[in-house]
């Protein structure tokens, strides 16, 4: 697949601390990317055919407002859609400040998480703020929420009222990585009769505040060994060009390769998506150096299965 987005995740601090969140965010992280690190990413990502779009996420990107604002106008200068992904808690500023911040960071389109889990810290009244700030500027704003057995998006569509009819939604499900890893497993939806479907990284990659690159922007990979390199050792090109990172990327994008994977390891239980299987795969402590021949095996038969029609 295509590469087509570079997801630039500045910090795991976060305001919040939600109990479902998949990269174990609080207060109390204080990781935090270098900002020449920062523009080395995005001049990095102008290098490689096809990306035409830069992300910023966390944690919460708004708590480092001088160093977003300063990625976003880097991003723009060299000619990139931009997208930043946030909890919305900014929209408790008072409105001088909320209109004037809002507006310097010439933002194209946001991704505003809200549900059960995010309202115990960030009120839907300063969603509903931040929500109205956006579009007052006419900035492009997606609302996900995200759901467990016990907290559906359907309750906090009804909270939300008349507003919703003027937004885009998604729901999506949880899944049991960082702190959810500790929720029941009643909570989790269960999968479809598809067992493993196919990766949802759309062709986003994400760089870490540490310099990691990771094959998509979900929060849980960030848990897992499918780190493709660092943009301290190599090139973002170099990274995405190596041939165990091409395989690798083969494999992800093939529900086949998936599945295999699973079968190798022994990893029978349902899997809800292709991000759980995923997780399991490569969440489980062991290198993707060990990894690599597995990948590369699964890669190959499925190519000659391809080939005989199989
Ligand atoms: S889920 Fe989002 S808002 Fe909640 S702690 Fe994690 S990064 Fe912060
Ligand atoms: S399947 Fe794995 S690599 Fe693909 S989006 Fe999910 S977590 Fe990321």
């Amino acid at each position: 697949m295509m590469t087509k987005g570079l997801c630039i995740v500045l910090t795991d601090r976060c305001n919040a601390a939600c109990e479902m969140c998949c990269f174990s965010c609080s207060p109390e992280n204080n990781h935090v990317m270098d900002e020449a690190l920062m523009f080395q990413a995005i001049d990095q990502a102008a290098e490689v055919e096809g990306i035409s779009y830069i992300g910023f996420s966390g944690g919460e990107p708004f708590l480092y407002y001088d160093l977003l604002k300063n990625g976003l106008a880097h991003a723009r200068l060299r000619g990139f859609a931009t997208s930043v992904a946030t909890n919305g808690f900014w929209g408790s500023w008072p409105d001088e400040i909320l209109q004037q911040r809002l507006s310097a960071l010439q933002i194209d389109k946001i991704f505003l998480s809200t549900d059960y889990y995010h309202q115990q810290y960030v009120p839907g009244s300063s969603v509903e703020r931040a929500i109205s700030a956006a579009r007052t500027l006419g900035i492009s704003i997606n609302v996900g929420i995200g759901e467990t057995r016990s907290h559906t998006s359907g309750a906090h569509f009804q909270q939300m009222g008349d507003s919703k009819y003027l937004l885009a939604f998604y729901t999506y499900p949880y899944i049991r990585a960082g702190r959810a890893a500790v929720f029941p497993e009643a909570e989790f939806f269960q999968p479809s009769e598809i067992p493993v479907e196919r990766c949802a990284s759309n062709g986003l990659i994400s760089v870490m505040y540490d310099g990691k690159v990771f094959p998509c922007c979900k929060q849980q990979v960030f848990s897992t060994a499918l780190t493709l390199g660092n943009l301290y050792n190599s090139s973002l090109k170099d990274i995405l060009s190596s041939s165990d990172n091409a395989a690798l990327m083969r494999c992800l994008s093939n529900p086949r390769c998936l599945r295999k994977l699973l079968e190798e390891k022994g990893l029978t239980r349902p899997f809800q998506s292709a991000c759980d299987s995923c997780s399991s795969i490569f969440g489980d402590g062991n290198s993707l150096e060990s990894l690599i021949p597995l990948i590369h095996a699964a890669d190959s038969q499925i190519a000659a299965d391809q080939l005989l029609g199989r």
